[in-house]
């Protein structure tokens, strides 16, 4: 039976979709490694939840933010509390004058500001090239690891300046995401928390891949270089494309279209079975594909079937729309060109409609901003506001688009009895803002202070990086 998607005009021949059918949860879930561990033994702040030693990447002390207003991302309204701070973990929300904390604590007086949960942001790509490089290769991007660390670091720092403490990478250039994330974790260099997919996985000419053999690089677009795209043919290349983004460490597996229904299956199979969500990036048919694979979350807002939206709702399949990006890409060159793997024409109206009717439905919806055109990062913290203005459009109240930013976010890491939230027990990635963001999202121009996992990591608005504590060399002099 033929159906036409959404109504959507779809530019050229495109093959009328298979309508996702519901024959239940075909794909294998994520293997949960944390149910088979005690509550009592520590685990790592990643979603392999690998057991560590107590003492795991947990900084020294302790501090409590005084005075403020306390929006603790669950939904409730902002309201006065004290919050401690013990290690890498919130201990306790206390009531205003209540000050039974440690006698050592720090003491932040935050008086007149909003204490918030940090910021997710779900869609980064912390490689992607810059505005004005030499080498602009779409899907390629970089020649140079140590370009790329470079460029990774300066995003890192702008989005801590913008309340940003948690991102997740869905492509950057070979094993750079990783380094950061493990760097960035033991407090060596300061910015958000990093969960990465390493390489995306695509088919020959799929998206992100296609642009490298346009552009005349087919060498970049090849299996395996060092790129921020790993192309693969076959279900058993993108098995081998997972495992290798699993042995290169990541924290969940991101795939794009175009791909066939054994391709997705498999890759879908393997990331469940290594305990990876997957996330992908796709549209029409693909998107149907996708579900049945059982994949975790589905970026973008693009065209896709009615019966594919219920199908997220029914089965927790998250939504990433990223709509700041598509009207930067839109309103920029009047259409989405040059891309031979997307053969839809895509409309500012159609794909902020398309992420209402995920909203309507119920789709789990969480912010990622994919700004990565033009100035990039250097558009934050305003596109962080355009998306949150956006999702307000379509149908969240300020609040709710606050818990998209915080909450629901930690939710679609699989991280959401850790993070994105102040309440006792969460790891402490708290951000201080002049104002009151939950009324006026323009306060978030304004991120005074951040911790990360319990350190401090902005103070005034700039990154903090403290002195480095010197260790005696062996045998010195006396
Ligand atoms: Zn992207």
């Amino acid at each position: 039976m033929k159906k036409m998607i959404c109504g959507l005009l779809l530019a050229g021949a495109v093959t009328a979709p298979a309508m996702a059918q519901d024959k239940g949860p075909e794909a294998r879930p994520i293997y949960d490694r944390s149910a088979v561990l005690p509550p009592s033994v520590p685990t790592s702040d990643d979603v392999l939840r690998i057991p560590v030693p107590k003492d795991y990447n947990v900084p020294k002390g302790s501090f409590v933010l005084v005075g403020g207003r306390l929006f603790d991302g669950t939904g409730k309204a902002a309201r006065p509390a004290t919050i401690v701070v013990q290690g890498k973990t919130i201990t306790a929300v206390l009531k205003p004058g209540d000050r039974t904390w440690p006698a050592d604590a720090v003491v932040y007086d935050v008086t007149g500001k909003t204490v918030m949960p940090g910021l997710i942001d779900l869609h980064a790509h912390l490689t992607f090239f810059a505005a004005g490089d030499a080498v602009n290769v779409y899907s390629a991007a970089n020649y140079s690891g140590a370009e790329s660390t470079m460029r990774g670091l300066k995003r890192m720092a702008t989005y801590l300046e913008s309340g940003v403490t948690t991102v997740r990478d869905v492509a950057s250039h070979g094993d750079v995401p990783f380094v950061l994330k493990a760097k960035q974790a033991a407090g060596e260099i300061f910015g958000p928390r990093i969960f990465a997919a390493g390489q995306l996985i695509t088919q020959t000419g799929g998206h992100a891949a296609v642009h490298a053999f346009q552009q005349g690089y087919p060498e970049i677009a090849d299996k395996n270089l060092n790129s921020m795209v790993r192309i693969a043919s076959g279900p058993q290349e993108w098995r081998e494309a997972v495992r290798m983004q699993f042995a290169k460490g990541a924290d969940l597996i991101k795939l794009a279209s175009e791909y066939t229904q054994e391709e997705i299956t498999a890759a879908v199979d393997e990331a469940h079975s290594l305990g990876l969500p997957v996330t992908v990036d796709s549209e029409t048919q693909y998107i149907d594909m996708a579900i049945r694979a059982g994949v975790d979350s589905i970026e973008h807002p693009l065209p896709r079937s009615d019966a594919a939206v219920a199908l997220m709702a029914k089965r927790g399949i998250a939504s990433v729309p990223t709509l700041v990006a598509y009207r930067v890409i839109m309103r920029g060159s009047g259409g989405y060109f040059g891309s031979t793997s997307r053969r839809f024409q895509l409309d500012e109206t159609v794909n902020e409609n398309m992420a209402a009717k995920m909203r309507r439905a119920g789709v789990k919806m969480g912010i990622g901003l994919d700004v990565v055109a033009l100035a990039g990062t250097d558009y934050l913290p305003g596109s962080y506001i355009d998306e949150l203005e956006s999702f307000t459009r379509i149908g969240f109240t300020k609040v709710e688009a606050l818990v998209a930013a915080t909450k629901t976010g930690a939710e679609i890491i699989k991280l959401g009895d850790r993070l994105g939230t102040i309440e006792p027990g969460k790891l402490a990635d708290i951000i201080v803002v002049d104002g009151n963001p939950d009324e006026d999202f323009a306060a978030l121009r304004k991120v005074r202070t951040a911790f990360v996992n319990g350190r401090l990591m902005l103070q005034d608005g700039r990154v903090y990086q403290p002195a480095h504590e010197e260790v005696p060399f062996p045998n010195a002099r006396k």
